[in-house]
């Protein structure tokens, strides 16, 4: 099947400074071309004349970049790729407070259909639109559709369904949860998942928001929690055309922070979570860097022993959906403000390790 978009690729994502990072004096000290991202070091301690480091990306956005300028270069075409019958994920990493849930899924308190929405209600509109369009220019229900939607979420690499209403709330932190399986094509699955039928782009939406809801009542405060697990959000796209049926699925991730944990203070379960989210993420990297590398990896399913998707739930979970016939795209997300220079540097490090291009 003819497709042209890259098997990887790497996206980096500025937010502006914000308030609390004026009122610490921080300062811009990113500037961003096409490509590009700039960091003005004299803005670290190390080194005192300015001095730029330089990152390259296959795209930078600033501030001024739209939601949808966003949706339209990075994730369209993958909506059309799945469609088509192709595994895609769409990752969304970076410090927590640098704007990875404003890019998947839009601002606090978003409208799902303004023009702040973010990747996740955008793909449900477009998966619906194009199905409709499909649907309505075919003759003789020639083309059918089934989408249905999974979300979970990961924390101390333990996999919990957040569309499961029957999980007590009590059990999450000491039950273990759902076990990845693999199928006898290579398709990898959650066993026991509820996997929602969705009919319309509403129905795609409600469900993140009874998955939103069911995260947040964990116990734990909302946004420490979000920050210190992964969502994933599983959409799979069935359809019949003609007697072929082909299967697209779209992993779209929020990761937990990136930010680093000092040894030092962390303790107990902070130390837990704050190794859990490390060997995740580096398992990411390596994952991805892999791909890149080895290109024969990235064509045929035969060499995907030499990539380490073992390593973690994350990369075990996204095995069929990272590298072989798959489409990824990662999007690094950081603040422009110097305050925070030290967490961009090592945001824009991991998203050029992973693709050296
Ligand atoms: P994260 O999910 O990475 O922890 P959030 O997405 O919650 O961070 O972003 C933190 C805050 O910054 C939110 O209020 C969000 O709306 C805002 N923000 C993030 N990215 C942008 C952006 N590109 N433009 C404007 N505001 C942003
Ligand atoms: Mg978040």
């Amino acid at each position: 099947m003819a497709n042209p978009t890259p098997s990887v690729q790497v996206f980096c994502r500025f937010r502006p400074q914000n308030d609390h990072e004026a009122k610490q004096h921080g300062e811009v000290c990113c500037k961003a071309n096409e490509t590009n991202a700039l960091i003005d070091l004299a803005f670290t301690d190390k080194i005192s004349e300015s001095q730029n480091a330089i990152f390259t990306f296959d795209r930078v956005f600033t501030p001024a970049h739209s939601q949808s300028e966003i949706f339209d270069r990075v994730v369209a075409p993958l909506v059309t790729d799945a469609l088509s019958g192709f595994n895609v994920t769409i990752i969304a990493y970076g410090q927590t407070g640098s704007g990875k849930t404003h890019t998947m899924e839009g601002p606090p308190n978003v409208s799902y259909d303004g023009p702040d929405a973010g990747v996740l209600p955008r793909v449900a509109h477009t998966i619906f639109s194009t199905i409709t369009s499909n649907e309505s220019s075919s003759t003789e229900n020639e083309f059918t559709y089934n989408v249905g939607m999974s979300v979970i979420e990961i924390y101390l690499e333990r996999i919990v369904d957040l569309l499961d209403n029957s999980t007590p709330q009590i059990k999450r932190n000491s039950d273990s949860m759902l076990k990845i399986r693999e199928d006898a094509s290579g398709g990898v699955y959650l066993e026991g998942v509820v996997e929602q039928s969705v009919a319309n782009a509403k129905d795609l939406i409600t469900c993140l928001e009874t998955a939103g809801k069911k995260r947040s009542t964990g116990g734990h405060a909302m946004n420490a929690r979000s920050s210190r697990s992964h969502l994933v959000a599983i959409v799979t796209v069935l359809q019949k055309r003609g007697g072929v049926t082909t299967t697209g699925k779209m992993s779209i991730c929020d990761l937990a922070g990136s930010e680093m944990v000092r040894k030092t203070e962390a303790e107990g379960q902070r130390l837990k979570e704050a190794k859990a989210i490390n060997r995740s993420l580096s398992a990411l990297g390596n994952v991805i860097n892999a791909l890149t590398k080895d290109t024969s990896a990235a064509t045929s399913s035969q060499s995907s022993a030499h990539i380490p998707y073992r390593d973690s739930k994350l990369t075990r979970l996204l095995q069929d959906s990272l590298g072989g016939n798959s489409k990824t795209a990662l999007i690094v997300t950081a603040s422009m403000s110097s305050v925070n220079i030290a967490e961009t540097l090592s945001t824009l490090r991991f998203g050029t390790r992973a693709k050296k291009l």
